[in-house]
């Protein structure tokens, strides 16, 4: 009998938190699986493809002996020279309800390490050390920590808000991960793709929670995609990245809130990566089984929390840079990440009227890849509304604008201050509501929205409304005709329709 050797892990939960311990090593199983049809191995088709550019040490004989660390109160330890191999197979629902082996798992998902790396060293002045090394990401990676920690603690030390103390973080610094991808369908065709993960970046929660950053790909260098820098170049990135950490410590404070959203994100590691690109989609829907979870996923509440996720973090960033009105606005990323844009990249508004809301709850992410592109630039730049961060930025860019008619015409404090607490509020709000759960895709999004306008509206103290309503009717058109209607329970938490006399 012909057998069929798959490396499986215990359980992805676990996988996670040790991949998220810059020391550990991984444990590997290897359990033989049985495959359905006897006389049968499978030979996987491999493909590869992403290279990334080699990212030097610029100081090789610097160490921690001679050099200085990056630790700080917040910086737990920095890492260069990490080198992961990542493997996830998939079977197919039909392969494995045949198989006679009930041990197999389905999905895998395992990380083994090649390097673990060492700290980062500085010999000399760190501004003089060039940005595309392994020791300038991480310095690049630290500075922008630094800036949206410093927000966070000025919002804290005002007082009024009651916030969680921030645990030290770990920075892991142009980290290479190889990432081999085996599935086996219905049609026992085997596949191996292999890539590597670049030019992205990412927050991963855990015991020990870290900010990873992931070379530029050859390609991006090449074509001069996002803005043609590693992402760690890029203000804001890291800054965005470190909102996750706050939205994760603010929705974890005193047990987890929101626990389907937080089993999804830890069974998918790559959800809450800086961009999406859009070949990962296009795996997604090339995979009967993977296509079918995700298309259930973007339905769901669980979408709307990761979607919050990301457009808090959007916000922390832009807070954190002091409002800029060119945040992100560099080739892949151009007006849809902008906050400050009211329109995403192919004209569509990023206010809630009945063209997002049929693009955010009507389109298949299959149709959405049926787009034909005209060049690379135009191919990453095209909004995927099957996409957390697209629909982010939609809630991003519509929250900013109900806080900014909040904020006093003649502020005795920067509003970027002011701003970022009035998101903290929100979403402590959000964590505080204990009518969230099971509500389904539509009802969350109106909620995540009405508690927006409604901590923006106990912010205005009094002051005149109406410029405040007026966004309310121009950015929130068929949010507001569901809270009129009433059409479910309560979705009009903050009594908005009441306020606006709407
Ligand atoms: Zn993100």
């Amino acid at each position: 009998m012909n057998k069929t050797a798959f490396a499986l892990t215990s359980t992805t939960a676990l996988i996670l938190v040790m991949a998220c311990q810059p020391k550990t090593k991984t444990k590997t199983e290897y359990v033989t699986v049985e495959v359905p049809k006897k006389d049968k191995v499978y030979e996987f088709t491999r493909e590869s493809s992403g290279d990334p550019v080699e990212v030097q040490v610029y100081d090789p004989n610097c160490n921690d002996q001679r050099g200085l660390g990056l630790r700080s109160a917040l910086i737990a330890e920095a890492l260069i020279g990490v080198d992961m191999v990542r493997t996830s197979t998939t079977i197919e629902e039909n392969i494995w309800e045949n198989a006679k082996e009930k041990s197999i798992t389905r999905q895998t998902y395992e990380m083994d390490y090649i390097s673990q790396g060492r700290p980062v060293a500085l010999c000399r002045d760190a501004s003089t050390i060039p940005v595309n090394t392994q020791e300038g990401a991480a310095i690049s990676m630290k500075s922008d920590a630094d800036t949206a920690h410093a927000l966070y603690q000025a919002v804290k030390n005002k007082g009024s808000l009651t916030l969680p103390t921030l645990e030290p973080i770990y920075l892991n610094a142009a980290i290479k991960v190889k990432m081999i991808d085996r599935s086996v369908n219905a049609d026992d065709v085997a596949r191996e793709d292999t890539e590597y993960q670049t030019d992205n970046a990412v927050f991963m929660g855990g015991t020990h929670p870290t900010l990873i950053s992931y070379p530029q790909s050859k390609q991006s260098q090449q074509l001069k995609l996002l803005g043609g820098e590693p992402l760690w170049a890029i203000k804001g990135v890291f800054q965005h990245e470190f909102g996750h950490f706050i939205f994760s410590t603010m929705m974890n404070e005193g047990g987890a809130s929101f626990l389907s959203y937080h089993e999804h994100a830890a069974a998918h590691p790559d959800l809450h990566l800086f961009q999406t690109p859009a070949s990962t989609l296009a795996r997604i829907a090339s995979q009967p089984t993977q296509a079918a979870s995700f298309g259930e996923f973007v339905k769901s509440q669980d979408f709307f929390i990761g979607s919050l996720n990301e457009g808090f973090a959007d916000m922390w960033a832009y807070y954190s840079l002091k409002q800029p009105a060119d945040m992100f606005d560099i080739s892949c990323f151009a007006k849809n990440r902008n906050l400050v844009s009211p329109t995403f990249y192919n004209g569509i508004s990023k206010s809630w009227d009945e063209t997002l809301w049929n693009k955010t709850f009507s389109t298949k992410l299959s149709e959405e890849l049926q787009e034909k592109p005209t060049s690379p630039i135009e191919a990453c730049s095209q909004p995927f509304f099957s996409d957390i961060h697209i629909i982010g930025a939609a809630m991003a860019h519509t929250a900013d604008a109900v806080f900014a008619a909040a904020v006093p015409t003649n502020p005795t404090q920067d509003s970027s201050v002011l701003k970022a607490e009035m998101a903290l509020a929100w979403l402590k709000s959000i964590k505080a509501s204990n009518e969230f759960d099971d509500l389904g895709g539509k009802a969350s999004l109106s909620r995540i929205m009405n508690t927006a306008v409604g901590t923006s509206i106990s912010y205005l103290k009094g002051a005149d409304k109406t410029a405040l309503c007026n966004v309310v009717t121009s950015k929130f058109p068929v949010l507001v005709k569901r809270w009129k209607d009433a059409k479910t329970d309560n979705e009009d938490v903050s009594g908005v329709v009441s306020f606006c006399s709407l």
